[in-house]
């Protein structure tokens, strides 16, 4: 029988959920974790339903929450054009704020150990990572998952390949207070960008925007971007004319990169964005970075009880199940962004969409996966 003890770099929704999976069968997990909870994160907040049957099994009931039961898209172009669609699944809005910090406390009662310090270095070697913190803490384990989101410190330190490209993205998020119907959740275009507009909990509209930098630069700030490219879309002027700001300045991040990256480098295990972020439009990112939580954990729960042997076959197996559920998600991901991107070809897209709605659901499946049930991934 192997060491069961693993340790997880990055507490953020990936992390939290493999902690409180592999806490639950019996592995002892450490989570570092360098932000204290709660913490509002950019994030658009709306979670696709394919995920709730998993997170019963994980003890985690998000009806206690008091999410947002979203169950329509409304989809519109630059010039305003809305196209309106059931969403296959459905899905809820749940703030970062509150799931964030509820699946901390979760992941504690379950018995994982979380230490808020920021990692700085890992070196793998015969077989063992050394983790190195910030206060100098150092820790030894056989197994190591990375889930420190889009961009870390690490990328560095691992010398991943997309951290050395230009990342052109990036995003702004805030909360509002005001009139948005609750079961809707608004993806509207804008020149260079899309913004998600939904309820989260306690009646609060999040807005959160994905803006290309080189229009962005051109203005002196995010009012002024905000009233000269975002709200030239009719249909997004009259949503942020309802709404008053709750959050005294919104929340940005930049250099939000889409391409490719590995799900295993130097022998670390990636999970959510740190393994690959799908275009926020597509609104999957949070479900793929608990099913791939999902994944990780069970592969691993085999290593330990030695049902696989050699590293090697965890490695290649997790990589195996990562691209079969993912890799078509994220091509779809890529493909949408670009034809939305394109002046052209979006009109013709959202023509098509006038004239076959029935063609919308059908692309949010292809970027959705089915729901998720344990040993069935
Ligand atoms: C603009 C935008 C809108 C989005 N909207 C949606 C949406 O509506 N629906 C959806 O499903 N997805 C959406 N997403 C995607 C979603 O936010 C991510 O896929 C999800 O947060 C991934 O979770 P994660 O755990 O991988 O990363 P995170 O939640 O970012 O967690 C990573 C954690 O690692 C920690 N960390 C980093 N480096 C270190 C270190 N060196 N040491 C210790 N800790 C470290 C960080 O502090 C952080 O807490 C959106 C993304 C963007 C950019």
């Amino acid at each position: 029988m192997r060491k069961k003890e693993v340790v997880i770099i990055g507490g953020g929704l990936a992390g939290l959920i493999a902690g409180i999976h592999l806490s639950k069968v019996g592995i002892k997990v450490i989570i570092i974790e360098k932000n204290s909870f709660p913490k509002h994160k950019v994030c658009g907040e709306y979670i696709s339903n394919e995920i709730v049957p998993y997170l019963n099994w994980l003890g985690i009931t998000i009806s206690d929450l008091a999410p947002s039961n979203i169950t329509k898209l409304q989809f519109s172009s630059v010039n305003g054009k809305i196209i309106e669609t059931d969403l296959p699944l459905g899905g809820f809005g749940i703030s970062r704020f509150v799931l964030d910090e509820f699946l901390y406390k979760k992941a504690i009662h379950n018995g994982c150990e979380v230490i808020q310090e920021t990692v700085e270095n890992i070196v793998f070697d015969k077989n063992e990572f050394t983790i190195t913190t910030s206060n100098n803490t150092i820790l030894h384990s056989e197994i190591v998952i990375g889930a420190f989101g889009k961009r870390s410190n690490i990328d560095q330190k691992l010398n991943r390949n997309f951290i050395q490209l230009k990342s052109p993205w990036l995003a702004i998020k805030a909360h509002y207070q005001g009139y948005f119907p609750n079961d809707l959740v608004g993806l509207h275009n804008f020149k260079g960008g899309y913004c998600g507009v939904s309820k989260v909990e306690n009646d609060i509209i999040n807005i959160c925007y994905l803006a290309d930098y080189k229009t962005f630069q051109q203005f002196k700030n995010i009012d002024e971007y905000q009233n000269e490219v975002v709200l030239k879309n009719p249909s997004l002027k009259s949503i942020f004319e309802k709404c008053d700001m709750i959050f005294e300045k919104p929340l940005t991040i930049s250099q939000i990169s889409f391409e490719k990256k590995k799900a295993v480098e130097n022998h670390v295990l990636m999970i959510g964005d740190t393994a690959g972020l799908i275009h926020p439009l597509c609104g999957n990112g949070m479900a793929m970075a608990i099913h791939g939580a999902k994944i990780i954990s069970e592969l691993i729960e085999k290593y330990c009880n030695n049902e696989i042997q050699l590293r090697e076959e965890l490695e290649r197996k997790y990589i195996q199940e990562w691209n079969f559920n993912f890799s078509k998600r994220l091509n779809t991901g890529r493909i949408l962004a670009s034809i939305l991107q394109k002046p052209i070809l979006a009109k013709s897209m959202m023509l098509l969409l006038g004239f076959f709605p029935f063609i919308l659901p059908l692309i949010i499946k292809k970027t959705h996966g089915k729901p998720i049930t344990l040993n069935k991934c």
